[in-house]
């Protein structure tokens, strides 16, 4: 219908994708710093890509952000959310000649940690520049060389001579110490990489689907949530599932990338490969209805995707379906190399299919596609 796309020509506008302006929406929100508890400023990137295509938006105690896409009266509600979060540290102490320990907050691996740049935000919001230490090879023995520093050796170095100078940058115990990176659209000109990646990724999908959605008549209410605290237990994934009382949930989250000699046991989500319809990981079946409804709308929009196992990790999928009375949930994910490091790497398709795809499923819900779903019992 010719007058129907004309005044929704906002709309389709909207539904398409400027490789520049998701540069620059995806460069935003993963450099945005906020450790889990320390959502502040990424919370804050979120709202600003929320607010001008949201109806309503919420904040909770845990700083979870719900904004909201209002359907029908007594519509089903559909909640999609990414986790604000990343894995960071806290500042653990000050030594007295200016080196700063930390305290990891998520899983870090010590091993990709020596040399890297990190910025302590104090409680003004200023930065601060630091390395870890990474010793000179010089007199370390052939024994110590195959080991892994645990983390409580290392330290972040401000290049600053004692610990009165870090007090002068107002700098305390607990402050949140974040990777220091730049954004990059690597050499095929489709991959990037950034910091955060996890989950800043899963956020930009779920934000992407609340602009596509805005001025579009749905029956189902879509709720795009931020959530906090991830990363240390899927706590800002509990106290928002119980507010917002989905009908059926999608966990926007990244997964392994097979296709690295460290990554070989044999799963097919890669960069490049499609959406990854995660089956089941350590927190969660995903519910196989939700999981054959989102494989037919894939399907029917020819948009590649994989089937997901994860033996280890778990999403705020894990938490959102033992809401309430329970909730039909999934986990949605994208391929990434090398999560919880400072540098991590996704595919811009993948992204743009599955910005594509959720927006394409969340669309169509209404009661009779929710009784459907809820038709294939586990
Ligand atoms: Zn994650």
């Amino acid at each position: 219908d010719r007058s129907v796309s004309r005044g929704l020509g906002d709309v389709y506008k909207r539904q398409e994708y400027n490789f520049d302006e998701e540069i620059a929406f995806l460069t935003d929100i993963t450099l945005a710093k906020g450790v889990s508890g320390r959502e502040k400023e990424v919370a804050k990137t979120f709202i600003k890509y929320a607010e001008p295509y949201a109806d309503e938006i919420k904040r909770d105690a845990l700083g979870n952000v719900i904004a909201y896409h209002y359907g029908k009266p007594n519509g089903p509600v559909v909640m999609m959310c990414g986790h604000m979060d990343e894995v960071g540290f806290f500042v653990k102490s000050i030594e007295d000649n200016g080196l700063i320990r930390l305290h990891p907050i998520g899983g870090w691996w010590p091993l990709c940690l020596p040399s890297d740049l990190f910025v302590v935000t104090n409680k003004e919001g200023k930065e601060f520049l630091g390395v870890i230490g990474a010793r000179a090879p010089h007199g370390v023995t052939q024994e110590q060389r195959k080991n892994v520093i645990p983390l409580e050796n290392l330290y972040l170095d401000l290049g600053v001579k004692d610990k009165k100078m870090v007090d002068d940058l107002k700098i305390k115990v607990g402050d949140m110490v974040t990777p220091k990176v730049d954004f990059h659209v690597m050499n095929d000109g489709r991959t990037l990489m950034s910091k955060a990646f996890d989950d800043r990724i899963g956020a930009a999908i779920a934000l992407r689907v609340l602009k596509n959605l805005k001025g579009v008549e749905t029956e189902c209410t879509y709720v795009c949530v931020g959530t906090t605290q991830e990363e240390v237990g899927l706590r800002g994934a509990k106290t928002s599932a119980y507010d917002v009382e989905p009908d059926i949930s999608f966990a926007t989250d990244v997964s392994l990338s097979h296709d690295t000699p460290d990554v070989l046991d044999g799963g097919d989500s890669k960069l490049g490969a499609g959406v990854a319809m995660t089956l089941c990981d350590a927190g969660i079946l995903s519910h196989p209805g939700l999981v054959n409804y989102l494989k037919e709308t894939a399907q029917r929009l020819e948009i590649p995707y994989t089937n997901d196992f994860m033996a280890a990790g778990s999403t705020d999928a894990g938490t959102i379906h033992k809401t309430r009375e329970g909730v039909m949930t999934m986990t949605v994910s994208l391929a990434c190399r090398y999560y919880h490091s400072p540098y991590s790497m996704i595919n811009y398709d993948d992204y743009i299919n599955a910005c594509k795809l959720m927006t394409e499923a969340i669309k169509n819900v209404n009661r009779k596609v929710v009784n459907k779903i809820r038709e294939a019992k586990y």
